[in-house]
């Protein structure tokens, strides 16, 4: 059995092939349109699909059963219908299952990009043995999934896990959803990038930016207040909801995100209840950025 995975992200659009055991056997990619046009990104996206499902035809003797995607915004996954998304235009109140389905003649889902790769490591990934788990995807923003006694967190309106929304400086920088001072405005590896931009007055890639900080005084302090910005809302989400395990996803921590893990680990003793905390595991994705792939690929899978 085989099912298609899409991860929409703000640069690149990716399509791959997964296979029941929670494999990548491959993935096309290309420049994610920014035109604002709903319709330029959906026919990049149907070139991609087809390719793929070109390849899976010639190359494997199994069964293509569908196409689950990752999307960067709120998706209401019952009815297959994209809400918002704060850094994608075009997309306000869309019915991207029904779209997809009626062109691709294929069962499609839909759900929210954060909550797929929440899913990849709780039946694929490092979260295969926590019931209860945290999961943030750092990139151009902040994603997150909440798992409770090992079921996905989707709320009254299956919008829950918002984490990068969170408001962490009132009356702070504008984000993309409209609000002023939200978590991802200060703690996505964008944001990340964008405070050593203003330090350095050099652009600067987050991996380059970690590099540094093991050597560099500056950059090392860097990290400890972009940290300190991390830990206030990872001990509030600790004292809500009592998880075992925070896991970090996305780019950040597919190029070593150890300096900010350890300083996570000294900042993470101030914040929350000494009986949580104690026992609390920050651990980083091994799926190395195959996580919304195949979380998304899950979604027609009988797991
Ligand atoms: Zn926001």
């Amino acid at each position: 059995m085989i099912s298609m995975g899409v991860d929409v992200g703000g640069t690149n659009l990716r399509v791959g092939a997964v296979n029941h055991e929670g494999e990548m056997l491959f993935s096309f990619k290309e420049s994610t349109p920014t035109d604002g046009s709903a319709e330029t990104l959906i026919q990049v996206l149907f070139q991609l699909v087809l390719q793929v499902q070109n390849q899976v035809q010639s190359q494997f003797h199994e069964p293509l059963v569908g196409l689950g995607l990752g999307w960067p915004g709120v998706v209401r996954k019952n009815e297959g219908v994209v809400l918002e998304t704060p850094n994608i235009r075009g997309f306000e109140q869309f019915p991207l299952k029904a779209r997809l389905e009626s062109v691709l003649n294929l069962r499609c889902e839909i759900e929210n990009d954060a909550n797929c790769a929440g899913l990849a490591e709780k039946h694929f990934g490092v979260a295969k043995t926590f019931q209860n788990f945290i999961l943030l995807t750092f990139g151009t923003g902040i994603g997150g999934a909440i798992f409770a006694n090992s079921q996905l967190l989707r709320g009254h309106s299956g919008l829950a896990g918002e984490i990068g929304h969170m408001c962490l400086h009132p009356g702070g920088l504008l984000c993309g959803c409209g609000s002023h001072g939200c978590l991802e405005k200060y703690v996505s590896a964008k944001a990340l990038e964008t405070r050593a931009l203003q330090k350095w007055n050099r652009p600067l890639a987050a991996r380059e930016i970690l590099e540094m900080s093991e050597s560099d005084a500056d950059a090392a302090l860097l990290i400890k207040d972009y940290v300190s910005d991390l830990s206030l809302a990872l001990g509030s989400l600790m004292n809500i909801f009592d998880p075992e395990a925070f896991v970090f996803s996305g780019g950040l921590f597919t190029t070593g995100g150890t300096p900010i893990l350890k300083e996570l680990k000294k900042q993470l003793t101030a914040q929350g209840y000494q009986s949580i905390k104690k026992n609390i595991s920050c651990v980083a994705s091994t799926l190395e950025g195959r996580a919304g792939i195949i979380g998304a690929a899950s979604l027609l899978f009988p797991i």
